[in-house]
């Protein structure tokens, strides 16, 4: 909104809701609001172009705080951005036509620590690694170990359907949640129900799971929580091609040998990442193996997971690389090692069953190698979040020597991407696993769900009627 009458009208209205500190116009925190960690954004900045900043930063200290912004919000037709820590990958929380960013961070309070039920009551903006410090306080745990955990919110993953390493044991963050409490776009404050599973009607509140911010403001959630475990083993073992390692995780996974991690890199990450960040030269499939809780069973466990691996052919390379991985395993995401601008990259994860993984990463792998040869591309993929029924591929292609040009460069992304998402659509493949939906995707959702699409909008349409809320995201349109 350009500067004038009715904005100074409605930022004093702003205002005498959150008090004069708590709201800023300032360039500098309005550029700073204006981008996530996407890659279009950083690259577009990157090269020299603009991005659209929002109008207000606000930020709200109580849930009567939200409700009241938002009531103004609809009262001018104006957007609100719900906004954590802004780490999304997607473009989630980018202000696409203006409006309030409602940064969530001073909602940040640990409100119950149960540790009888092992159930954590947190506002939302809490920033998960301050969340696990407090819970290691009293030998507890909350067993989502994103690799964002320093700057992520734990309502983004919430909003974003965000998963951590350990997720194959433990869930994803929306497997943990047990109840929330959501402000609509109209003001209402509401709970959904004190536990997820009864059997009193529908699961309303998982609407607001994976709607990164579309629906409402999710300002305060009860987790599940867990013992911190008293042992955790991990080692290493490198099987001669994908195929039997992925046939080994299956079996692991379908006689519920409940793993804390299966990490398993396809031939040419060994290759290239796992040597780049562990230094370890290799060819084949690098698997990392791990398993907590009590000694005696988990180390039961591991065993009966190496009698599988061993019957497939794999060489078991012990406890320290396997360890090793575990002390650098962020290291992959950030400086010196990540993918970094100038280059052009994407992460295109998927998830699907196990009778459809392993044709899905070939044909992924292909769309993207034999379609964009002449950029050089690469492609680089790795399961890392393993369900009873099947695996999440993270895959990501990469290209060194992109072009300048902003618009160009973007084409470019966008034409990628989409052959990936379309090789997971037609392998039977979700068009995301974790990292959510966000512009980047949005064409995406209404052939992903087919005749059900109709359904989500109108739900959209009833929840939002003024389209308020996040407005340009999950292909909800403005
Ligand atoms: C280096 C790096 C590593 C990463 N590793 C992981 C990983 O291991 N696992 C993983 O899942 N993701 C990962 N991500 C992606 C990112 O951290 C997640 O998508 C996370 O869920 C975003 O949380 P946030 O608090 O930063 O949300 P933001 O980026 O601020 O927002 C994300 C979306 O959620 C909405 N939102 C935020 N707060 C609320 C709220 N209170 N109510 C309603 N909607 C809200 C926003 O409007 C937006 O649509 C990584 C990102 C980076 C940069």
């Amino acid at each position: 909104m350009r500067p004038g009458l009715q904005s100074e009208m409605i930022r004093s209205e702003l205002e005498d809701v959150v008090g004069e500190h708590f709201i800023s116009t300032r360039d500098t925190d309005l550029a700073v609001y204006a981008t996530d960690w996407s890659w279009m954004a950083q690259m577009w900045l990157d090269r020299g172009e603009e991005l659209r900043l929002p109008d207000y930063i606000v930020h709200p200290g109580t849930v009567e705080e939200v409700s009241d912004i938002l009531k103004i919000a609809n009262g001018y037709r104006i957007p609100v951005i719900p906004f954590g820590g802004g780490s999304g990958t997607q473009g989630s929380a980018l202000p696409l036509h203006g409006g309030i960013m409602l940064d969530t961070k001073r909602l940040s309070a640990i409100i119950e620590i149960d540790e009888k039920s092992l159930k954590v009551t947190t506002q939302a903006g809490i920033i998960n690694t301050q969340l696990e410090w407090a819970l290691n306080e009293h030998n507890l745990t909350y067993p989502h170990y994103p690799a964002s955990g320093n700057c992520a919110t734990m309502a983004g993953f919430l909003a974003a359907r965000g998963t951590g390493t350990i997720s194959t044991k433990y869930g994803k963050a929306e497997d943990m949640v047990l109840s929330m409490q959501v402000v609509l776009p109209n003001g209402d404050i509401i709970r959904t129900p004190a536990v997820p599973n009864h059997s009193s009607g529908p699961d309303f509140g998982r609407i607001f799971l994976g709607a990164e911010g579309t629906l409402g403001v999710i300002t305060e959630a009860t987790m599940q929580i867990d013992h911190m475990p008293e042992t955790r083993l991990l080692r290493a073992l490198l099987f001669d091609d994908l195929s039997k390692a992925l046939e080994a995780g299956r079996r692991m996974m379908t006689r519920r040998l409940d793993p804390l991690v299966i990490r398993l890199y396809d031939e040419h990450s060994t290759r290239t990442r796992v040597r780049e960040i562990l230094g370890y030269e290799m060819e084949g499939a690098y698997m990392v193996l791990g398993f907590d809780g009590f000694e005696e069973i988990a180390t039961a466990q591991e065993q009966r997971a190496l009698e599988i691996c061993a019957d497939l052919g794999a060489r078991d390379l012990g406890r320290e690389p396997g360890e090793k991985w575990w002390d650098h395993r962020y290291d992959f995401y950030y400086p010196p090692k990540n993918l970094k601008l100038p280059w052009m990259y994407g992460t295109t994860e998927t998830v699907t069953t196990f009778d459809k993984i392993e044709a899905l990463y070939h044909a992924k792998k292909a769309a993207i190698e034999d379609n964009y040869a002449d950029w050089d591309v690469s492609y680089i993929g790795h399961f890392s979040h393993w369900y009873h029924w099947g695996a999440s591929l993270y895959d990501r292609f990469v290209v060194k020597e992109p072009p300048q040009d902003a618009q160009e460069t973007i084409r470019l992304h966008n034409r990628i991407w989409s052959s990936a998402v379309k090789a997971s659509l037609a392998n039977g493949g979700m068009i995301n696993d974790h990292h959510g939906v966000g512009i980047k995707l949005g064409r995406f959702t209404r052939e992903q769900y087919g005749a059900a699409w109709p359904l989500l909008q109108s739900l959209k349409r009833t929840i939002d009627p003024n389209g308020i809320m996040n407005p340009g995201k999950l292909g909800f349109g403005y």
